[in-house]
């Protein structure tokens, strides 16, 4: 018959020792590794974590102990177990953020683009962003640079007077882009009663998670783009608005 000795284990998951008993000279109060507390015992029930296997007559041949992610006498979780399970999820929500954070890009870059297109050889043709068509059609260009699967989707809003506009769709992502451009009928109270009416409706929109409106202001109606901006950012559990208003300060 053999017996398990003790195992002492910092709160990250790094092993002290795993002959608590055996080698008491082995025990640390604090991990060498990462400096945090260590334990010997379940932090829930007080069980010993179990360690190095003793067998009698036999002479212990180097296999490691693993660490156990669970205690086996009460079933709860070690604090490390709690740990790694955070990290994950943070990992998995950095990712989303990443997509998000590159449309965030591209817009924010729209107006440098935008302006160095005017300027081009013995003033040849070129795109002037005039108006909202001509922004969409900068900004669907520009989207092929981080993504392969861009669907225009057309659609009539009440407030347009029967006029039609695109939005973007990066179905992967589930992000919809809508672009708006301000003018002089079109200004900061406009563009919020807008977008309260357009959020409506991609609520109920099957692939989209997130609406980035993307609101460029080439010729500053809005006065305060940053108020603006928080005052219509909106964020729960299941759908996320996020306003850009590009430039900002003239
Ligand atoms: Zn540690
Ligand atoms: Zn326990």
């Amino acid at each position: 018959m053999g017996y398990h000795d003790v195992q002492q284990v910092c709160l990250n998951g790094h092993q002290i020792t795993d002959s608590y008993n055996s080698s008491p000279q082995f025990r640390r109060n604090f991990c060498s590794e990462c400096g945090e507390e260590t334990i010997h015992q379940c932090p829930a029930c007080n069980a010993s974590i179990p360690g190095d296997y003793h067998a009698d007559g036999v002479v212990a041949i180097g296999f490691p102990t693993t660490v156990p992610s669970h205690c086996e006498n009460c079933g709860k979780a070690f604090p490390w177990s709690e740990k790694k399970k955070q990290l994950a999820e943070h990992a998995e929500r950095g990712a989303e953020i990443d997509h998000l954070k590159l449309v965030d890009q591209i817009c924010s870059r729209f107006h440098l683009v935008a302006r160095q297109l005017k300027s081009r050889y013995s003033d040849r043709e070129t795109l002037a962003i005039e108006d909202e068509y001509d922004a969409q059609d900068l900004l669907h260009s520009l989207l092929h640079i981080y993504f392969d699967d861009i669907r225009p989707e057309e659609w009539t809003p009440s407030y347009a007077g029967g006029c039609s506009r695109v939005d973007f769709l990066l179905k992967q992502e589930q992000i919809i882009i809508e672009v708006k451009k301000t003018r002089k009928t079109l200004k900061a109270k406009d563009v919020g009663e807008q977008l309260i009416v357009d959020s409506k409706r991609y609520r109920s929109h099957p692939d989209c998670k997130r609406l980035l409106c993307f609101v460029y202001d080439p010729d500053g109606w809005v006065s305060n783009p940053r108020g603006l901006e928080n005052d219509l950012n909106e964020k729960d559990n299941d759908f996320e608005i996020k306003v850009l208003i590009v430039p900002k300060g003239h």
